[in-house]
Order: C-alpha cells, then structure tokens, then sequence
C-alpha cells in the first residue's frame, strides 16, 4: 500500500554507463556527475518527473533504498482476505509455510528512502530540486541533416538540457508523454479513494491484508504496524467527498460498519453460496478458509484523509527513438489490486536491464532496438494486469443477484484451486 501525497515536480538527471560488475555476475549500470555548462552536456539519460518510478529509475543502479527502508516503517503481511459484502465468498491468500507475502510500505517511507539513496549516489546522479521541464524538442524526423541529435529540454527557468534518452515518469497527465503525441487509452471511473491512517482499538499481531468489496467499492485495510493499519476505500465521488468531511467519531464506525456488517447479504445469495460451496468442497476437497473479521478501528490520524479521483490509463507506445516511458506515465490503474506502483517499478527493473545490456555493449542508448525489448516485456505484463483490474473494479460496482451469483462462484471456486492462487500471487508480484 502506498499512501499518495503531491510533491514538487523534479527532474532527476542522470549519466549513465556499463561497467562490468567486479564479482564478474553482468553488467551494472553506473552513473557519471554532471559537469560544466548544462547546455553543453548531453547526458546519457534524463529522467522527467521524480515522483516514486522517476526516483526509483534514478537510483535503480545500485538499488540500496531497501536498506533505508528497513531503517524506517515497512509490515510484513503473511495473508490477504478478499471477501464479498453481499455474500460468504472469500478468497485467501498465504504461504503454506506462512512467509511473508510482501510488505507494506508507505509512499512517504519509500520516497524518503529513495531520496536518501539519490544522495548516496550523487557522485554519478545529479538530481535538480523544483525544476519543471515545460517543453521538449525531439530528433526528428530524421530527413534535417543540420539538426541535433539528441531530445532537448527546457526547463521553467529558462536553462535546457539534451539527452541521449529522455525517460517520462511524470505521471498519467505526462508532459512527455503528450509533447510526444503517443496516444493513451483513458477514461475516468465513478470512483474516488479515501485514504487515511488508522489506530487499532488494541495492538495485534496485524499481519494480515484485508479487502472488501462492497457494492459502491473495494474498502481495504494494510497492516503498518501493531497499532496502526492504512485505509483505501474507493467509493462514489459523492461518498467519498462525504467520508473525507465527516467528523472522526462517525467516520471511525462507517469503517468499522463497512468492514463488519451484512446488511448486503440475501437470503437466496446465502443459499446459493452455501450450495455452491458444497459443491465446490464435493469436487475438490480442500481446507476451508473461514472468514475472519479485520480488527476493529479506534481513531483517525488527524489530517491523514485524503481524497483520490481514480481512473485508468493506458499508453499505446512505451518507446519512441530516445524516449521511454515509465509508471503512471505509461499506465494508470484502479488501486484494487494494490499494483500501481508495483507495475512502474516493474517497469524500472525491465528498463534497467535493457539498457545495461545495451550500454555494456557499446549500443546507443536511445536506440529502438534495445527499447522495443523494454516495450514488449512490460506492455504484455501491464495490459493483463490492467484488463483484469478494470474487470474486477466493473464486476464487483453491481449488486444484481447474476452478477453476485457469478463472482461468488469464482471467488470459491478459484479459492478451492491452491496452484492458482500461486499463479496469480506470482504474476502480480513480476
Ligand atoms: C488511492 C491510491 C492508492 C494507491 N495504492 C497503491 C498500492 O497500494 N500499491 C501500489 O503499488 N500502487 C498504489 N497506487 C498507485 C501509485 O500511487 C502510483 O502508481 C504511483 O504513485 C505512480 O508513481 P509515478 O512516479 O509513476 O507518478 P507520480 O507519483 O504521479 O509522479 C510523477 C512526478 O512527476 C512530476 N512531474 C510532473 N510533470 C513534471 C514536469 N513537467 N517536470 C518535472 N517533473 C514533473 C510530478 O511532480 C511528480 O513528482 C495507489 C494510487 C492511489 C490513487
């Protein structure tokens, strides 16, 4: 779970170059510090936006932000329930062995943490603090024999950069994305998100991730320590407007109330669930997962609660020659599946290993023939996670008896199917 908070644009710059790795295990990528006149220098790579994939891409060369993080706070979570407000179905997932599953980790731990790394780094990153790129000139077409190169930037005061590859990871409004004319599959959904933090009524061993779907939207709660616990409800504008003002007291039990009542349930869902559970235990014999209940919530961290529009976003091109685009540049999604961020570091670590190869074999960095490697992996990866995420989000925003009956069969079913409860934690954590 990341908790999101707006932060001043910023420009990570960045000169890269391959060195082979001492311990002889490949190539690692390391960065070389900008010197003399910015106008003059073409750096290997600029990094557009600085937000948690821009920072990540910036240091991913030698990616100790872990180590910050551990200094800091980050939960272990070693089960996530998912159950349905208008029926039993539950899924569960754990490890048989009971392993950690992932970890929670804030959006500010992580930014701090990344931060942190940027600075131990600085000899080869040079990062420019409340810069904002308001245009880009790119080196094409390629028919002017007299023109440059390389992409160039200017910035909001005036100064200008040029690159081998610029890299956008501004986010799903993306500058670069639009200067570029790539084309993005967009729509907005009904939703928006509250999120908050959350004091538990009493410590716990708080290691389980709970999500429920109601009619008007998944409600989760992440685990961030004994105590506290993070919330991201999505829910209509207009609740979610209404969540955000209400006084701490009544916010407190419409949470509570939204993870514990049954008001949703009916008696004909309840039978056929009770039916098809059987039939399901008949077919497969298997453990049964109970459903448990999350533990309840005391107090609101005050100014915690903050509203998010929510919407998807799909870029039809990652790459262009000299240009790659990276996070929420290149896809946005519904935070259901908690994978947001999770797909723009994917991203950070296909694009890393592409151009580490290219770089350690002396090929042009902003050449198409290491960036459509980039392109394919993730494209596959992202637009199966973004089809299945908007899937999910329209399946679970009805309350029509099919559409119940139908999720509820698939909830069980895919339950009762240990291996493909494996696969799907695989695939989500790529
Ligand atoms: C409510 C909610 C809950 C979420 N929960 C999760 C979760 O549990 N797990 C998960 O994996 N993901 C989650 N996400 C998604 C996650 O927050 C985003 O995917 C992630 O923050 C995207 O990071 P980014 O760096 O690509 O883009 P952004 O965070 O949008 O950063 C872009 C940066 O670029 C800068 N910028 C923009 N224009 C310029 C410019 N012209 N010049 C210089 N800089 C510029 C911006 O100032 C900003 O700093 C959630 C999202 C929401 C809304």
């Amino acid at each position: 779970m990341l908790r999101v908070s707006t932060m001043a644009a910023r420009l990570a710059v960045s000169r890269w170059r391959a060195a082979p790795s001492a311990a002889g295990r490949g190539p690692l990528l390391s960065c070389r510090r900008w010197s003399g006149d910015k106008a003059d220098t073409v750096y290997d790579v600029v990094v557009s936006g600085g937000g948690l994939v821009g920072a990540a891409m910036a240091c991913a060369l030698g990616f100790g932000a872990w180590d910050h993080i551990c200094n800091m706070r980050y939960r272990a979570f070693r089960r996530m329930q998912v159950w349905d407000a208008c029926s039993e179905a539950l899924i569960m997932f754990d490890k048989d062995n009971l392993d950690d599953m992932g970890y929670i980790v804030e959006n500010d731990v992580i930014m701090c943490a990344l931060t942190k790394q940027l600075e131990a780094v600085s000899d080869r990153v040079t990062v420019l603090y409340r810069s904002k790129a308001v245009s880009y000139t790119w080196p094409y077409p390629f028919t002017m024999a007299d023109s440059s190169p390389w992409v160039h930037i200017t910035l909001g005061d005036g100064s200008t950069l040029q690159t081998k590859l610029l890299i956008g990871a501004d986010g799903h409004n993306s500058g670069v994305r639009q200067a570029a004319g790539i084309q993005n599959v967009s729509w907005n959904y009904d939703q928006s998100a509250v999120v908050a933090t959350l004091h538990l009524s009493e410590a716990t061993e708080n290691n389980v991730a709970w999500q429920r779907f109601l009619p008007s939207g998944p409600i989760a709660l992440l685990p961030l320590s004994d105590t506290l616990s993070s919330l991201v409800w999505s829910t209509s504008h207009e609740h979610a407007a209404e969540l955000v003002g209400m006084d701490e007291e009544k916010f407190v039990d419409t949470i509570n109330s939204a993870f514990w009542s049954d008001a949703n349930h009916t008696d004909f869902i309840d039978s056929a669930s009770t039916v098809l559970q059987s039939v399901v235990g008949f077919l497969r014999p298997t453990k049964v997962s109970a459903r448990q209940l999350p533990p309840s919530v005391a107090r609101v961290d005050a100014r915690s609660r903050v509203l998010f529009p929510l919407g998807l976003g799909h870029a039809a091109e990652y790459v262009r020659p000299r240009l790659a685009l990276i996070g929420d540049a290149a896809h946005r999604v519904h935070p259901l599946a908690g994978q947001g961020v999770n797909m723009g570091f994917g991203d950070v670590s296909s694009l890393v290993h592409h151009l580490s190869a290219a770089a350690f074999n002396g090929k042009d960095l902003g050449s198409m023939s290491h960036l459509t490697g980039y392109e394919t992996d993730r494209q596959r990866h992202n637009t199966a996670l973004l089809a299945a995420t908007d899937l999910l989000k329209r399946l679970y925003s009805t309350s029509a008896a099919p559409l119940v009956l139908l999720r509820t069969w698939g909830l069980q079913a895919t339950n009762a199917v240990s291996p493909l409860k494996e696969q799907i934690m695989a695939f989500a954590s790529k």
